[in-house]
């Protein structure tokens, strides 16, 4: 289909304008956009598994303060939170609720697994152990891991400070927070 010469014109009109805008206005992709958003937005879900959980508060207090970063919004409903923060050991009655959770979540989502215990059973890991299970990518897909028994606050708010650089960056695969 051939152009008419209103439809050129405007075209033309349009490509002038975004020169001259250019070197002002950084034109951006949507999802470029979308993931600074999600990165600077991160609403954790609210809810613990064991003694890693008693930092993870420490890190919604005053002294760490996370609304810095915009991540203080702890929710109490999985459908209106997009981060799950995997804190304490993982018992094997708690597999399936977690499983739950994480598909209650609406997606994009993430998940952080703070401490030994949610990275692969931690101290609970021996030969013909049957309580627990060794590890939270065994259940859901983990973005970042915070190492640690427990991981002080500082070292889960670097953890969410890689999350959210991740996100911007677009980048995919699990991380480890340093
Ligand atoms: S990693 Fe250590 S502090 Fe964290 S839940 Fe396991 S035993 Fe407790």
């Amino acid at each position: 289909m051939t152009q008419t010469p209103e439809a050129a014109t405007a075209a033309q009109t349009t490509e002038e304008l975004l020169q001259q805008v250019r070197p002002l206005v950084h034109l951006d992709s949507l999802e470029n956009l979308l993931n600074q958003a999600r990165a600077n937005s991160l609403w954790p879900l609210t809810f613990g598994l064991a003694c890693c959980a008693i930092e993870m508060m420490a890190v919604g207090a005053s002294r760490f303060d996370l609304d810095r970063i915009g991540a203080g919004v702890f929710r109490p409903s999985a459908r209106q939170a997009d981060v799950m923060i995997l804190a304490g050991t993982i018992s094997r009655k708690m597999g399936p609720v977690i499983k739950t959770l994480w598909d209650q979540m609406p997606a994009p989502k993430w998940a952080i697994a703070m401490g030994g215990c949610t990275i692969d059973g931690g101290p609970f890991k021996y030969p013909g152990q049957y309580a627990i299970i060794e590890g939270a990518d065994k259940i859901i897909p983990v973005d970042v891991y915070v190492p640690g028994c427990p991981p002080r606050p500082e070292a889960l708010f670097a953890g969410i400070l890689k999350l959210a650089e991740k996100i911007k960056a677009g980048r995919k695969g699990p991380e480890i927070a340093a």
